[in-house]
């Protein structure tokens, strides 16, 4: 703080509460919106058409093709049917997927890109497109990609299985984490993740005990925003960094990663963090408990919510181990602490196993 900051608002319309879908069509009518397609998975094209019947003559159709990792091919297909059917904006409805989808087409048109999360991934609040092509991702960060509204509805996210919520949940604790020990942090964004983590710490355990308990929902969702706030409002480093690297490298689930990698980062973190490491283990350390270590308290919390805490339940080949830390230094980023090969190939031999983090 003595050092100043830097703080960018983030330019989005953010509506937030439980039954708010029903606010969708005055939303679309505000943007003078009179075509606008659908986009979802094809796991969510039920969702996708209930949506297209309440904006009535306003949608013009549902496009259920949204994958993970957002692939070019998808893109310019879905580009192609904009253009043939004189779209004149797009809503993406869904997790990160759908989302990417939205980007993708509202960055490469300038349509307005309303944006209906149904997971805590938080990618409606970033103005980052990560896009496959030939199997390889890029990313890319620009204004143009910041969908123009985001509108979360609770009762969207009764759906999200138990166990998924858990994983994207810790997805956007680990939004929050990166955010207070990021090299561009600021106050305002530091309250956010701490907020982020504080509302998802208490949710999470609500949601597996009963999915459809609101309350925690509410929480989840609410924790799930911040962490998209934070996500995209300043850099993240190691731990985005390694789950990158290994999404694309054995094409690993994105949430699922997130979960396993994230206590071995903030360990190998911690000390040079220590900020971060106090505001987590104050959240994560409740009366009944405390584990001293920020990075062992966050998977035991995992664990106990049933999450899996090896990559190698994940699918990751013990051979690629070595390949992953190559990867994972090969181009220099900005951590807290300076990325080192033989650490980092600790790390990852210990998430792949399942052990305990430690500060390599
Ligand atoms: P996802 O969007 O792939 O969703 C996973 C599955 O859950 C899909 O089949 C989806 O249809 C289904 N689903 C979603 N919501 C549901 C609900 N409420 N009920 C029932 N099923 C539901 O998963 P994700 O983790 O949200 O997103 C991952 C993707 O998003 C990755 O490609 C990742 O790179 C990207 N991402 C990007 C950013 C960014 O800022 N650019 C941020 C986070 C994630």
């Amino acid at each position: 703080m003595r050092d100043g900051f830097v703080y960018n608002g983030l330019p989005i319309r953010v509506i937030f509460g439980d039954g708010t879908l029903a606010r969708l069509p005055e939303e679309v009518e505000r943007l003078d919106r009179k075509r606008v397609l659908i986009l979802s998975t094809a796991q969510q094209r039920d969702q996708a058409e209930r949506l297209a019947e309440l904006l009535g003559k306003r949608a013009a159709g549902v496009h259920p093709a949204a994958v993970m990792h957002t692939p070019v091919a998808v893109t310019e297909k879905a580009l192609a049917r904009v253009t043939a059917e004189g779209i004149d904006g797009v809503v993406s409805l869904g997790g990160g997927s759908a989302i990417g989808l939205g980007k993708a087409i509202a960055v490469r048109t300038g349509l307005p890109h309303l944006a209906v999360p149904t997971t805590y991934a938080g990618s409606e609040m970033t103005p980052i497109l990560g896009e496959t092509d030939n199997g390889i991702k890029t990313t890319r960060r620009s204004g143009a990609i910041l969908p123009t509204v985001a509108l979360y509805d609770v009762a969207l996210t009764h759906g999200l299985p138990a166990a998924f919520s858990v994983t994207s949940g810790m997805n956007a604790i680990a939004h929050a984490v990166e955010a207070l020990y990021a090299q561009d942090r600021n106050p305002i964004v530091s309250i956010m993740a701490e907020q982020a983590i504080a509302a998802l710490v208490r949710a999470l355990p609500g949601v597996v005990a009963d999915p459809a308990d609101p309350a925690a929902r509410t929480d989840a969702l609410y924790g799930a925003w911040l962490g998209g706030t934070c996500l995209g409002s300043v850099g993240m480093a190691l731990h985005h960094k390694l789950c990158h690297v290994l999404g694309g490298a054995f094409d690993l689930p994105h949430a699922e990663t997130h979960t396993v990698l994230l206590p071995h980062a903030v360990a190998y973190n911690a000390e040079a963090a220590p900020d971060m490491a106090g505001r987590l283990a104050a959240v994560l350390n409740d009366g009944s408990r405390v584990e001293p270590q920020p990075g062992g308290a966050l998977q035991s919390f995992a664990r106990r919510l049933g999450a899996p805490t090896a990559l190698r339940a994940l699918g990751m080949p013990e051979a690629g181990i070595d390949h992953a830390a190559d990867l994972a230094v090969q181009s220099p980023y900005w951590n807290p602490r300076p990325v080192e090969r033989n650490a980092i190939r600790t790390l990852l031999a210990r998430a792949w196993a399942g052990d305990a983090p430690i500060t390599p």
